[in-house]
């Protein structure tokens, strides 16, 4: 089974994927960790960005090194943006989406797991919240200026919204989830029950 979630930034995706996951002893596929790594080596200035070896699981790995914490440097969230509205880039990091979720049970979170990765995905959800929340929520999380994270967030929403490929949308039949004032718990039961349901 498939369950795809999919969501702007800040919405919670991370956190509520990850439990939902070890909830139901799904494996949790974090699809922006692939376009933040990519984005990484290609700021290091790795030759092959594209083919850098990225290790998923507990621990993000890139080319070996422990890379979890670096990768959400806000100068790799800003250029993670920019390379995934590269189709070649869209194209590879799919690809190896596709060959990972074929081989178990997932929760993979995304921003295009239910519409390009897995139309076929068993539950689709699509996780909101108003931008002022998952901008103070990514600003705890990181330790920055909530003002700031808004204004940077508000630039990638756009990018990540009207790119041409791929472009941020909840597939037509997603269940749109609105975290926005509830508790990650609540959320997670709710999504555990509709998973229960298909
Ligand atoms: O989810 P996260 O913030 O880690 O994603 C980083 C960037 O990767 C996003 O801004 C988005 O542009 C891109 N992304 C994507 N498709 C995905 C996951 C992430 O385009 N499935």
């Amino acid at each position: 089974m498939l369950i795809a979630i999919d969501g702007p930034a800040g919405a919670g995706k991370s956190t509520v994927a990850r439990a939902v996951a070890a909830a139901l002893g799904f494996t949790y596929l974090d699809s922006g960790a692939m376009y933040r790594c990519v984005a990484l080596a290609e700021l290091r200035g790795h030759p092959d960005p594209l083919g850098a070896a990225i290790g998923l699981g507990e621990r993000i790995t890139l080319e070996g090194e422990d890379v979890s914490t670096a990768i959400r440097a806000p100068e790799v969230s800003e250029r993670a943006s920019e390379v995934a509205a590269r189709p070649e880039v869209r194209e590879a990091l799919v690809a190896m989406q596709r060959e990972l979720i074929a081989s178990g049970d997932y929760v993979a979170e995304g921003r295009d797991i239910g519409t390009v990765v897995a139309p076929g995905a068993e539950l689709k959800v699509f996780l909101t919240a108003s931008p002022q929340e998952r901008a103070h929520r990514r600003a705890v999380q990181i330790g920055a200026d909530a003002g700031q994270v808004l204004r940077e967030q508000t630039v990638r929403d756009a990018r990540d919204a009207t790119r041409e490929h791929s472009p941020l949308a909840a597939a037509p039949d997603a269940v749109e989830v609105d975290t926005t004032g509830r508790t990650r718990e609540e959320v997670v039961a709710h999504i555990v029950a509709l998973a229960g349901e298909r």
